[in-house]
């Protein structure tokens, strides 16, 4: 059966017009029909500089009708192999972390009892954590694929358990990823002290320095996370692995990292890994240069991490 989902054909309708939906796919909850869905979480109440994110799903949205459905490097036609639509946004709870929370789960719980695949677009980073509570109720503690500047397993913030800075620590903590399945990718930047780092020796998490990705290259890394983020595997991309030349608009930038070009390879590059989840977050429009470059890039990220997805429908 060919797939009812495709994003509208801008020669019959040009890229600028319709609603803004993610590559102007179908707006669709038929989760009978769907195997793969995008979901917004438009939420910053996590954030510790600068906020904003709340407007990355719908940035992203309209920076991603630029975008052509058939990918010449990966050789694929994603939607022509997956029933994926645009599922709408999680309708979080702009002024509480704990009730956006479990929205967020329940949203993506509901996904997974439908084995729809979750591409889910944010929002901060701490809306990272709910998801992998859904994802770890299905699959168990999962390896984690995650691209970042930042860690992200500091301790309490200012005596609150939950914030973009954490996520990582409470899933580890709450048996929802196996830390010696865990990789992180990108990491620099100053650092509060000279421990920073003791809780990924003390689990055993991989952690792979910017430096690393700039003299080894994308390859040796993605050999790395084959080698490390073995079974279910969960990606979080957040958009501040990208040196602010090319992706400003976020809510805590460090200078001196990945390309965009070094960005799309290492998500192409998820290719024949067997994922169950998918984030990009972070993105703060109010923040981007001219162009909305930061949400251009992170529309076109999504995009390459859809196509590296095995097919469902037969070609
Ligand atoms: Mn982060
Ligand atoms: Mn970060």
């Amino acid at each position: 059966m060919p797939p009812s989902f495709r994003p509208l054909d801008a020669s019959e309708s040009p890229r600028f017009a319709q609603p803004s939906t993610f590559m102007r796919l179908p707006h669709s909850r038929d989760l009978g029909r769907l195997d793969t869905a995008i979901v917004g979480i438009p939420f910053d109440g996590g954030t510790s500089y600068r906020s904003g994110t709340r407007f990355g799903p719908r940035e992203i949205r309209a920076q991603s009708s630029l975008i052509r459905p058939y990918n010449p490097v990966l050789r694929v036609s994603p939607f022509e192999v997956r029933q994926a639509a645009d599922y709408g946004d999680v309708d979080v709870v702009p002024v509480s972390i704990a009730a956006t929370y479990a929205r967020i789960e329940a949203e993506i719980d509901t996904l997974l009892t439908h084995r729809v695949f979750p591409v889910a677009i944010g929002g901060d980073h701490s809306v990272t954590l709910p998801i992998l509570r859904a994802v770890a109720k299905r699959h168990g503690p999962v390896g984690l694929i995650h691209i970042d500047a930042h860690p992200d397993t500091w301790g309490d913030y200012m005596g609150e358990k939950h914030f973009h800075g954490t996520p990582f620590r409470r899933a580890v903590e709450e048996g929802l990823i196996e830390p010696s399945r865990a990789i992180q990718v990108g990491m620099r930047g100053s650092w509060r002290g000279e421990d920073d780092f003791d809780f990924q020796e003390r689990h055993g998490m991989t952690v792979v320095p910017i430096g690393e990705v700039k003299a080894r290259g994308v390859a040796s890394v993605v050999e790395r996370w084959r080698a490390t983020a073995r079974g279910p595997v969960y990606v979080s991309f957040d958009i501040d692995s990208v040196d602010p030349a090319y992706a400003p608009g976020t809510g805590t930038p460090e200078v001196g990292g990945l390309t965009s070009y070094e960005a799309l390879g290492l998500v192409r590059g998820l290719c024949g890994i067997d994922t169950v989840g998918f984030d990009l977050v972070e993105v703060s429009p109010p923040y981007d240069g001219p162009g909305q470059i930061t949400a251009l890039l992170a529309a076109n990220l999504v995009y390459e991490f859809l196509s590296t997805l095995p097919p469902v429908v037969p070609a």
